[in-house]
């Protein structure tokens, strides 16, 4: 039989405590760092800086389904966001809807709301992501930590900066 030491349970999917959810999903809705509450994420609507000011947190995670996850939630979030507005102009408005309106403000909406929502779905998905994978020390390198500079991993993916 084999002996397993405490090293040996890493905890990939570990839920932490649900106020630490609703703090990072705050934080996030708030344009901050989901893990340290800093500002600076954003180096303009469409584009993020690569490190966290604050705590130095990758803002795009390891993970070869990271990147497609957090587009696919963006698309998701601005799809469900044109729906709810959507039903609720109908059901406001009914029966007098004004279709000619909607034939032109349905398609134009439903193509700018996922830039819009660009940062928001970008720091959401970010903060689910560290309640299902909490950052450890190799995705952390600012100020806080510094002096105990991270192992390479050798992938050659992380920043040279
Ligand atoms: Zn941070």
């Amino acid at each position: 039989m084999v002996q397993l030491s405490p090293e040996d349970f890493e905890r990939p999917f570990a839920i932490g405590s649900s106020r630490r959810l609703i703090v990072m999903l705050g934080r996030a809705l708030a344009l901050r760092c989901p893990n340290c509450g800093s500002r600076g994420l954003l180096r303009n609507w469409l584009h993020m800086h690569e490190r966290c000011p604050g705590c130095g947190l990758r803002v795009e995670r390891e993970g070869s389904d990271y990147m497609a996850g957090s587009l696919m939630f963006n698309i998701v979030l601005a799809e469900m966001l044109f729906a709810a507005v959507f039903v609720a102009y109908l059901l406001i408005t009914w029966p007098r809807s004004n279709w000619e309106m909607l034939e032109i403000a349905a398609p134009v909406g439903m193509a700018v709301a996922p830039f819009v929502l660009f940062p928001f779905s970008k720091l959401v998905w970010l903060a689910a992501d560290l309640a299902l994978r909490p950052a450890d020390v190799r995705e952390l390198r600012g100020r806080e930590i510094r002096g105990r500079e991270p192992r390479d991993d050798g992938s050659g993916s992380s920043s040279t900066r």
